[in-house]
Order: structure tokens, then C-alpha cells, then sequence
């Protein structure tokens, strides 16, 4: 098969910049560099994720608040989004879609010119293979990065989960990202061993289809480049047709795509940045789909967007969810999820103050950082 065919009826249309207006802001900081990088922070805020050119910065000392007082100023052009629709692989697909329901926001921020350069070559997209552009959330093309985007920006900093290093390890592990048109499946991956500076090295291709680009929504096509790049170390092996859905694991603790992909989106559900409760709802019965459809022994959990996780270092006022304490964390090293669960369910309360009601353990198969289980706990508000 051509992996790189795409219908010849293409119309591209380019995104046209209106004219680009100057807007400025100022702040203070320790440093004159400080004082620089919150002035620009303030200004990518001010742009809401459109592309800022001729950035320029200017410092003075001063006492108040602190040392240093800096503006930036810079150009910003309001994007105008193709209303086009594109067509893949013998399908046309518009902005009505109900699947392009949360592409619009992110649309804006994936399209920013850094962030399109670093995901396009971290994840050595061949771009010809996808029409459109990054600004166009209709187009193939601004799918994939919008949700390459959401990768990278669903952590809340510092909470150790899956959310926090999913994107690292993802583009890590994918050399060449290309379109394919075949309805079968959402995504393929497939890597072979090259001869490189003297040494034998795995090289991959991660595959989107027509259907993983359109047929599911933003959260899961970010799930599913996780579910891909898991590849690179575990395959569906021949446990893949025998679970009630495809592309089966054996088991949970097999720690394969569909277990990445699960806690992925489990995670997302419960503590996603900036996720809207439709976006997490979403991602929730994406999350049990993957738990209850795509393992030959489904595992007993379910992902339950309300959930909260209870960590017992900083028993009271928790609002986020974290991995249980340290010291329950390295209690359960050896991989007992019953320690971890008497230990979070004991003396313990919720933010609320209430003790919880229900806890359910997952294993995070991930070896750097986050502990081998983690439990979330339910309880009343
Ligand atoms: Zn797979």
C-alpha cells in the first residue's frame, strides 16, 4: 500500500493573516532576563495563541516591586481559518462535524509558529502526506497537531502522572509520522531495525488514517499516538483479535498500548489542564471503552472522571489528584495494589473532609518517577 496517497481533490487553502495589529505589554522581574520572559509570557496571553512576530523587549531598573521593569512589544495577526471543507481519502469533512467540537480552541494554539516547528520535527511529520495546514483544524494536517498539541499540554505541572511525561516518551519513540487511507484502522506503527553510526537502531512509522484524523474527537487522537508509540516496545501479539474490540492486550499488567492509552485518558478525565467537563466526560468513556473492550482480561477498574486522589503527605485541603504519599509509594514497590489501598483508605480525608468512600488502584507501568500504583479515591462531597 501507498502509505503516502491522499485524493488528488484537495483544495488547499492557505490561512490568510488579517492585517497584523502592535500590542505591548510590561513586567517586573529579578533580572533583566526575568523581567523579559514575563513580559513576553504576558503578551503570548494577550495573543490567545495567535502567532506573534517581531518580538521586542526593553528593560529599565527601577525599585518597585522589583528591580527590574521590561516591555515587550510585538506584531499579532488574527488568524482566518479556511472554511473549506477537505476531503480524505474519498471523504469530505467540514468544521460541522461533531467531532470537531473541541478543535477550535486549540486550533489557535497548536498553530503558533514554535510550537508547529519543535511537534513538526519531533514527531518528523511528513507534511506533504497531510493536506491543509496547522491553523486549520478542518484539515487533516491541523488535526494531527492540534491533538500533538494536546499531548503536550494536558499536564497540570507537577503531578507525576502519565499526563506529565506521555509526551516525551510518545515522540521519543515515532521517526516518521505519514497519512494512510485505510478505514480499518485508526492509526498503524511499525518500526524495523536500521544500521546507523555503526550501530543497529530501531527506526518506526506511525500511520494516521482518514478515521483516526476525523472519526474521533481531539482527546482521542492524542490517546492515540500514546497507544501508537507504545509500539515501539510491545505489540498486540497474539492476543490481538481475541477481546471483544480490536487491537486487544492480554491484560492490563501486559502493560502494552491499550493500558498507555487507558491511563492516559483516565488521567485526562481527572485532572487535565484546562479540560472543560465535556472534555473530560469524553475522555472518561473513551478511557472505560479502552478498559472494558480492549483487553482479553479486563482489568476491574473504570475511569471516573469525579474521582479524586487522595495523597496522605498533604492529607487535607487536596484538590488535585497525585500518586498516594511517598511513603505508601514505596511500601507498595513490589507491586501489591492491596497495601496501597488499605494504606489510602485509612485515616484519611478528601478535600471536602469526608472520608472516601471508594478507591480503585491502577498500575502505572511507567519505571521513571511515578510509583507503580496509584490509587484514586471516591468520596462524598
Ligand atoms: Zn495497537
Amino acid at each position: 500500500m501507498k502509505h503516502t496517497l491522499l485524493v488528488a481533490a484537495i483544495t488547499v487553502a492557505p490561512f490568510a493573516a488579517n492585517a497584523a495589529k502592535t500590542i505591548s505589554s510590561g513586567s517586573y522581574g529579578h533580572t533583566q532576563e526575568q523581567g523579559k520572559i514575563a513580559a513576553i509570557s504576558a503578551l503570548e496571553r494577550q495573543a490567545n495563541g495567535n502567532p506573534l512576530s517581531n518580538v521586542r523587549t526593553s528593560c529599565r531598573s527601577t525599585n518597585y516591586p522589583l528591580p527590574w521593569y521590561c516591555t515587550a512589544t510585538a506584531q499579532v495577526a488574527t488568524l482566518s481559518f479556511g472554511s473549506d471543507s477537505y476531503e480524505m481519502c474519498g471523504r469530505s469533512h467540514s468544521k460541522s462535524d461533531t467531532n470537531a467540537r473541541f478543535e477550535a480552541a486549540i486550533g489557535r494554539k497548536s498553530c503558533d509558529s514554535n510550537k508547529y516547528s519543535t511537534y513538526r520535527s519531533n514527531f518528523a511529520v511528513n507534511e506533504s502526506s497531510f493536506a491543509g495546514n496547522a491553523c486549520d483544524y478542518t484539515s487533516p494536517k491541523g488535526r494531527l497537531f492540534n491533538s500533538i498539541w494536546l499531548l503536550d499540554n494536558a499536564d497540570k505541572s507537577g503531578d507525576n502522572s502519565i499526563l506529565g511525561w506521555a509526551y516525551h516518551e510518545t515522540q521519543k519513540d515515532v521517526h516518521n509520522t505519514h497519512s494512510i487511507c485505510d478505514e480499518g484502522v485508526f492509526a498503524r506503527f511499525k518500526w524495523e531495525k536500521k544500521f546507523y553510526s555503526w550501530e543497529w537502531v530501531k527506526r518506526s512509522e506511525m500511520s494516521f488514517s482518514r478515521a483516526g484524523l476525523y472519526d474521533q474527537d481531539v482527546i482521542g487522537r492524542a490517546a492515540t499516538l500514546v497507544h501508537e508509540a507504545r509500539h515501539m516496545d510491545k505489540s498486540h501479539g497474539n492476543a490481538g483479535g481475541a477481546c471483544s474490540g480490536s487491537s486487544c492486550d492480554p491484560n492490563w499488567s501486559y502493560n502494552g498500548s491499550n493500558t498507555y492509552q487507558a491511563l492516559w485518558l483516565w488521567w485526562f478525565a481527572v485532572n487535565a489542564n484546562d479540560a472543560t467537563p465535556a472534555m473530560r466526560a469524553s475522555a472518561e468513556q473513551h478511557a472505560n471503552y479502552t478498559i472494558n473492550r480492549r483487553f482479553v482480561t479486563p482489568p476491574a477498574y473504570h475511569a471516573d472522571k469525579d474521582a479524586e486522589i487522595i495523597n496522605k503527605s498533604t492529607a487535607s485541603g487536596l484538590s488535585r489528584p497525585i500518586e498516594p504519599s511517598n511513603t505508601v509509594t514505596f511500601t507498595a514497590a513490589g507491586g501489591v495494589e492491596s497495601t496501597v489501598r488499605s494504606q489510602a483508605t485509612s485515616g484519611f480525608v478528601n478535600k471536602y473532609g469526608k472520608q472516601p468512600t471508594k478507591v480503585e488502584c491502577s498500575h502505572n507501568p511507567h519505571n521513571m518517577g511515578p510509583p507503580p500504583w496509584i490509587c484514586v479515591a471516591t468520596g462524598p462531597k
